[in-house]
């Protein structure tokens, strides 16, 4: 029998948890890659191939992990006026910066900065919503992750648009320029309920239609938004967006920390996906979002970390390990989201969530070679009684070994490939000194 040609096999992993729809895992077994996509998989598949190979001995291998939400760019503000209320590090600290120095550069440097970090710590996808996003897909294209975009559109003026039609069109604009590319995906970005007015909503919400692409937005992330949503059009946010027929199964909402019972059915039948955030919300004291009651509602969450502004960070891992203690200890109830759940927030449910299902999300055969290897040879993972306990609730993402995008390798032995870690923190404290000069 002759061997088959393959691009890269990586063999002898201890096991594979494949995210699929029975979660079938293997153990000491092999993943074949040939043209970017995975063509095989399971036992002994090392002897039927030959190319380039991967020894993977003490380690689990898990699809490419996918954030549902984050503002990229926003790293060079990390941790900057942090503790502060709400008000205060928006209009002292963050708006100030962002009005001064938001910029294809400063989206450049900071965007940089941020996927290194997720790709240390297993990210392959990210959803983002910032401004230049030409500069975010540029480091894409240079990187090789793969990010969906969303041009932040507002009522008044930000550093990329004068009115929201300037922003709703530059974000067609971006979609002609990127559709059918598998790495820089463009959706669209109306802020929130409270920012854009019903017009502007409807306006973006045709765009996605009409173009096919994801409609993300943020809803209910505070008790300020419903208030104001409910004061200015009646109804609380997700019963106001219904009414006006902008949710749908590709809208994405980010935060959804409070939606009444009523809306979590709306949310369920409209099909709208949900970008949850713990660290995020618990940092700007938002509160906590009632994740286990819409996952049992049928509604699919993700999980996102938002900006590292407010998190302050961009590990999934950490997010899902989050997620997974706070909604066990706010119902009081340890069977609330395992750790299967809290592991296909973060990689089916999340690919579901900005429907790329058939493509990314899991390890089968015919989707993207995605791959996410995590080592276990070190104490703090052992003894390892089971692969997804250990995932969730004593690794970091900084156990992530090796990554690969497309079947391209882009960590190995824990070294991010495609970018230099001393050029990455020359960017940072250069933006670092600018920054701390609007206070002084
Ligand atoms: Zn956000």
């Amino acid at each position: 029998m002759g061997l088959k040609k393959a691009d890269i096999i990586l063999t002898d992993i201890d096991y594979i948890l494949t995210m699929d729809k029975d979660l079938t895992e293997y153990k000491n077994a092999d993943i074949v890659i040939k043209d970017g996509k995975i063509v095989d998989i399971g036992e002994g598949k090392k002897n039927e191939y030959y190319g380039k190979t991967i020894v993977c001995r003490n380690k689990i291998a898990i699809p490419g992990m996918i954030n549902t939400h984050t503002h990229a760019a926003m790293t060079l503000l990390r941790g900057y006026g942090s503790d502060n209320p709400l008000k205060v590090w928006l209009e002292e600290y963050i708006w100030p910066a962002e009005g001064k120095f938001v910029s294809y550069e400063f989206v450049r440097d900071g965007t940089e900065i941020a996927v290194y970090e997720m790709l240390r710590t297993g990210t392959t996808t990210f959803v983002d919503m910032y401004f230049y996003e030409n500069a975010v897909a540029d480091v894409i294209k240079k990187v090789g992750i793969r990010g969906v975009l969303s041009t932040g559109i507002l009522d008044f003026p930000t550093p990329g648009a004068k009115t929201p039609d300037e922003g709703i069109q530059k974000t067609v604009d971006f979609i002609e320029e990127y559709k059918n590319n598998a790495f820089v995906i463009p959706a669209i970005g109306p802020h929130a309920p409270y920012t854009c007015s019903p017009d502007t909503l409807k306006k973006a919400y045709s765009v996605a239609e009409k173009y096919d692409v994801v409609y993300h937005i943020h809803i209910a992330e505070t008790e300020f938004e419903v208030k104001t949503v409910k004061e200015k059009y009646g109804k609380t946010p997700v019963e106001h967006l219904d009414s006006i027929g902008v949710l749908s199964e590709r809208t994405l909402a980010a935060h959804m920390v409070y939606p009444s019972e009523n809306e979590i059915d709306i949310l369920s039948e409209k099909g709208v996906k949900v970008a949850h955030c713990p660290e995020s919300n618990l940092k700007l004291a938002s509160g906590i979002a009632p994740v286990p009651d819409m996952i049992q509602k049928g509604v699919t969450v993700g999980i996102g970390t938002d900006g590292t502004a407010s998190n302050d960070n961009l590990d999934i891992i950490g997010e899902i390990s989050t997620a997974a203690k706070l909604h066990k200890g706010f119902k009081k109830d340890p069977t609330v989201l395992n750790a299967k759940e809290a592991l296909l927030m973060a990689t089916r449910w999340g690919a579901q969530a900005i429907r790329m299902e058939d493509k990314i999300g899991t390890i089968e055969k015919g989707k993207f070679a995605d791959i996410v290897l995590i080592d276990i040879k070190d104490p703090h993972l052992n003894p390892l009684y089971d692969p997804y306990t250990q995932i969730v609730y004593s690794s970091t993402g900084f156990d992530v070994d090796t990554v690969l995008v497309g079947g391209e390798i882009k960590v190995l032995n824990k070294e991010v490939i495609p970018l230099d870690k001393d050029y990455l923190l020359d960017k940072a404290r250069y933006w670092k000194e600018k920054v701390d000069q609007i206070r002084k």
